[in-house]
């Protein structure tokens, strides 16, 4: 498959399947039982090209008979897929692994076309789903049990891990690809059915990849995809089949989501919102820690959940980073995704560019100094939904701006005089989803890895997303639940533990036992 890029716009050169290249495809609907559904029966929701203002096409939004439908189709599977042995189930995740590496490209447009981060930017993400395929494929190893000979006379124990049933996943627009792959390949390779209900902004690469997840050869009802919005999620986490739901979105909804799936009797993980520091050393290198911050902040236009949206500046370094930052912005090129050129494109929504716009006023109000104001930028008086890389310096810790997470490209700058108050003010944060520290000094760096309140911490390493064999999750209101996403928390939270103890005919003592069973 070729990528034909011309004029900031994209085309493809020969359809890749029925659902993108289908010029009459306005609807993308569910996808249930191995295939697309038919006609959506409920409203739908406009999809935008976020680069050009303009609908691409319409979005389902699922009804409560639509998301019953999604759930039967997954129940009806789970029995036989949960019998497979893992090892057969590895080989058909191992097909879907080469049809991902395969359509990267294809899964990175479809991206860049509904999210509207850089086509480089949406390559990397599918990379990252990528890395978690391949730590699915070896789920025989990681869903072995634990044994023990003879743990009394004649008596051996041993634990397995078994599959919950349906579980579902509720996606947010930021990584379309990336999240939901830190759900359903670990969910599907235990031995679950799944229903994903992905984020209603940016649907096609969900579709794409449930394609591939049919031609890789998934038995039909494996996975299903269900789009829609509150009531679809409310149904699903009502829903008596659900076994467990996997969220990743906002703090707010992650809360909501947590407490009534729990109270449904479900098992909840909830991965929320972000306000994430980076801190400058004195002793830093700031040429790099300033390179660090433009990505970190205005990558993907700082619609990351692990974007770095505050500078903590450390004693006598502040003005210069603060000069070096505005001076790296006037550089930055800001546009169309599909465009090599662009570093930044432009945000999800009108909505998005609203509540992104808004904070910037509220931080002029709250007396922030504006070094840099991204409202006035060239692009954001165009069509599409950009705002311009945004800098504030003398941000307090009162200010809104810095209280909450704005979701933007806007990064403020905080003077604090120590590696301590640097510390403090991190920790009093509600979020602690992931911190980043500058520095050259290994003290220094085992101090705040040590003593910061925060789930995923980078030394010199500006967005430390942990690999797919560490598994993701942050702290404080960062994540509701106990285990974190993928890796071996992932298998964990797919399985539950069973203990099995055994003993046969001349191990077995005469007479009933009314006391303790001890070691014998
Ligand atoms: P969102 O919370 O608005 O939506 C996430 C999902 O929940 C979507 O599928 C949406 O349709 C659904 N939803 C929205 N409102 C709901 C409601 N009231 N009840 C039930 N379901 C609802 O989040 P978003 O705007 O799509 O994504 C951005 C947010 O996600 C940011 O806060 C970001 O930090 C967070 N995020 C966190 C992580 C993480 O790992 N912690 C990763 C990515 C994104």
């Amino acid at each position: 498959m070729q990528l034909k890029v011309s004029g900031g716009l994209f085309a493809k050169s020969e359809p890749c399947n029925e659902l993108i290249g289908n010029p009459k495809m306005t609807i993308t609907g569910h996808f249930i039982q191995g295939a697309h559904a038919p006609a959506p029966a409920g409203a739908t929701q406009a999809v935008f090209n976020p680069a050009t203002g303009e609908a691409s096409g319409q979005v389902a939004l699922a009804t409560a008979s639509e998301v019953d439908a999604a759930v039967a189709a997954a129940q009806k599977a789970f029995p036989a897929w949960a019998e497979t042995p893992a090892i057969r189930r590895a080989r058909v995740m191992n097909k879907f692994l080469g049809l991902l590496n395969r359509h990267r490209d294809d899964l990175a447009a479809a991206i860049t076309k509904e999210h509207g981060k850089i086509f480089s930017d949406a390559r990397g993400e599918v990379d990252r789903a990528i890395d978690i395929v391949e730590f699915a494929c070896g789920i025989p190893h990681l869903m072995r049990g634990d044994y023990t000979d003879q743990v009394s006379t004649g008596i051996d124990n041993w634990t397995m891990r078994q599959p919950l049933g349906v579980v579902a996943g509720v996606t947010p627009f930021n990584f379309p690809v990336m999240v939901p792959a830190w759900m359903y390949p670990i969910a599907i390779a235990t031995g679950n059915t799944f229903v994903l209900k992905p984020s209603p902004l940016d649907p096609t690469p969900t579709m794409l990849t449930a394609e591939l997840m049919r031609d890789a050869g998934f038995p039909d009802g494996v996975f299903n995809v269900v789009h829609g919005d509150k009531a679809a999620v409310d149904h699903l986490l009502d829903h008596p089949d659900v076994k467990a739901i996997s969220f990743v979105g906002s703090t707010p909804v992650a809360n909501y989501i947590y407490e009534r799936g729990a109270a449904k009797g479900k098992r909840v993980q909830a991965l929320g919102g972000a306000k994430n520091h980076l801190v400058v050393m004195p002793d830093a290198d700031l040429d790099k820690a300033v390179d660090a911050l433009m990505g970190a902040a205005y990558g993907s236009a700082g619609e990351r959940c692990m974007a770095i949206s505050v500078a903590v500046l450390v004693g006598p370094v502040a003005d210069r980073v603060v000069e070096k930052i505005k001076e790296r912005i006037d550089a930055l090129c800001v546009g169309d995704g599909m465009v090599p050129a662009s570093e930044m494109g432009p945000l999800i929504s009108a909505a998005a560019k609203q509540r992104v716009t808004d904070y910037i006023a509220s931080g002029v109000a709250e007396g922030a100094s504006l070094v840099v104001d991204g409202r006035t930028h060239s692009a954001a008086n165009g069509p599409g939904y950009f705002v311009g890389a945004t800098l504030f310096d003398h941000v307090t810790p009162a200010m809104r701006i810095y209280r909450e997470e704005i979701f933007g490209p806007v990064l403020a700058c905080v003077r604090v005089d120590s590696l301590g108050q640097a510390i403090q003010l991190i920790n009093a944060h509600e979020f602690g989803n992931g911190v980043s520290c500058y520095t050259q000094d290994g003290h220094t760096a085992r101090e705040f890895s040590r003593r910061i309140q925060v789930g995923m911490v980078g030394i010199n390493v500006p967005i430390p997303v942990p690999m797919a064999w560490h598994g993701f999750g942050g702290w404080k209101r960062s994540l509701f639940g106990d285990l974190h996403a993928y890796g071996m928390d992932g298998v964990k939270f797919y399985t539950k533990q069973k203990s099995i103890m055994q003993r046969w005919q001349a191990g077995m003592g005469a007479g009933a036992e009314f006391s303790m069973p001890v070691s014998q």
